[in-house]
């Protein structure tokens, strides 16, 4: 056999290695966690695209790495207990999944929401390993929540249930151990009240346990600005690259939360169009372009529904459901609701309304199938790990903050943000042109994101 011959047969090989490796580790997952839909969604994304690096690197198969990071290095599951303000006992499940330590301390947010469980925690720390790994900063992979409902609690209520899940949560987490942040349904106050808690339990003042605090106590500038426009920045680093950009282009943003808010207000400064934006109820549209404050002022400050917005703008329609925000005409969708929220009919219409940009705000808010229309469709896509990035790294910069006993300004924040957003990109990009599937970054982030962890643990041995 010519040389040439023998490399490809022997390449071949390795492929279909690397495919049944996949496919074993991927049943084997599926029958550990049986129910767990999110988790094996999350996992089997991560897993194919792998394919080719376990091909050109058998070293991970022969270690076992990715069976290795497919199992949480711990999880915890916990009783919380608080009292409502009629004196009802009430009983809500907490969660911590402690992933993947190998770069740094466990690092990711807290959810509070009904939704929320084993399978849902799960999916969002695996997912957060590669995203954290891929912000270059040295944080592991976390996240925790609770099926707590905030929605229709009284302010005196979300403090008991936060002291509550704090008590339990505070034996497992530290600034060099595992630092949890927010995120759907746990912003600044509840940050807070968890802090306060915290330092009680622990007698001191340790800044760097949870990051998304108020500037007045050891919080950063711009971090609360950071995954919206983290997110703006990313996807404008996509379209630059092939010649467009936001200006003058009509955007839609799902959500009203604290990533579309800012998604919006940075697209809104780069010259673009927003004119559409939803909630769990519904979303409103307006065609001369969203007014930003009204929905700060009925989102941030009130925790009203978005529909309220139509009484100040006439202009503006309001439809049920959330989901029909997809049939929205735009050039650029970024999803920043929650998890599946845009399935194949969705993509389907924006595709057939001629969408050029996909940025994805939320985590896993696209279903593959729609991810794999984007893709085989030449849209750019810029899937969650990457794009969504930039909240966690200004956590990141935060710890780096406290630790330093120091803060920086606003400016010098988002400085950094936008270099860690153009780095991201880059190297989502090189490890795609690397393994054969130019410009496809749901690949390529994959890509980046494991081999710096993969080589960690190689480098620490069998843990
Ligand atoms: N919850 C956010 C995320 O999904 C931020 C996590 C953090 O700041 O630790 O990345």
């Amino acid at each position: 056999m010519k040389v040439v011959e023998y490399m490809e047969v022997a390449q071949t090989n390795e492929i279909e290695i690397a495919k049944d490796y996949v496919n074993h580790l991927y049943k084997q997952v599926v029958e550990r966690n049986p129910h767990e839909i999110e988790f094996h969604q999350a996992v089997k994304e991560v897993l194919d695209s792998l394919i080719p690096v376990l091909a050109k690197n058998p070293e991970y198969i022969k270690k076992s790495v990715l069976d290795r990071i497919a199992e949480p290095e711990r999880m915890i599951s916990f009783r919380v207990p608080w009292v409502d303000d009629n004196g009802n006992i009430m009983v809500n499940r907490g969660f911590r999944v402690q992933f993947n330590s190998a770069i740094g301390p466990y690092k990711g947010g807290l959810r509070f929401h009904p939704s929320v469980n084993a399978s849902i925690i799960k999916f969002l720390g695996f997912e957060q390993i590669f995203k954290n790994s891929l912000t270059g900063q040295p944080i592991g992979g976390g996240k925790g929540g609770s099926d707590f409902d905030p929605k229709g609690k009284s302010d005196m209520e979300i403090m008991r249930f936060c002291q509550s899940f704090m008590t339990e949560l505070a034996r497992h987490i530290g600034p060099d151990t595992d630092v949890p942040a927010g995120d759907i349904g746990v912003g600044a106050r509840e940050i807070g009240y968890m802090f306060g808690q915290y330092k009680k339990l622990k007698g001191s003042f340790e800044a760097g346990v949870l990051t998304g605090k108020g500037i007045g106590y050891g919080g950063s500038l711009g971090r609360k600005e950071a995954t919206g426009y983290g997110l703006v920045y990313f996807v404008e680093e996509m379209l630059n690259n092939k010649g467009l950009g936001f200006k003058d282009s009509t955007v839609v943003v799902s959500g009203s939360g604290n990533v579309s808010i800012y998604a919006m207000e940075k697209a809104m400064q780069l010259g673009a169009k927003v004119v559409a934006c939803s909630d769990s109820s519904g979303y409103i549209y307006d065609p001369n372009g969203i007014d930003l404050n009204t929905v700060k002022q009925l989102k941030e400050a009130e925790s009203k529904r978005i529909s309220e917005y139509v009484n100040e703008h006439p202009s503006a329609t309001y439809s049920e459901g959330c989901a029909g925000i997809w049939q929205v005409p735009c050039e650029i969708a970024l999803p920043s609701a929650t998890q599946n929220e845009l399935d194949k009919e969705a993509a389907n219409i924006l595709l057939s309304n001629g969408v050029k940009a996909v940025g994805e705000g939320a985590n896993m808010p696209s279903t593959q199938e729609a991810v794999d229309l984007f893709i085989e469709n030449n849209v750019l896509f810029g899937p969650a790990k990457a794009a969504n990035a930039g909240g966690v790294a200004v956590s990141a910069l935060e710890m780096a903050q406290n630790s330093a006993r120091l803060s920086w300004t606003q400016e010098e924040v988002d400085q950094k943000l936008q270099v860690i957003m153009k780095d991201i990109y880059s190297k989502s990009m090189q490890a795609s042109e690397e393994y054969d599937v130019p410009g496809n970054l749901v690949a390529g982030a994959n890509i980046a994101g494991f081999k710096k962890v993969a080589d960690a643990m190689l480098e620490q041995g069998v843990i």
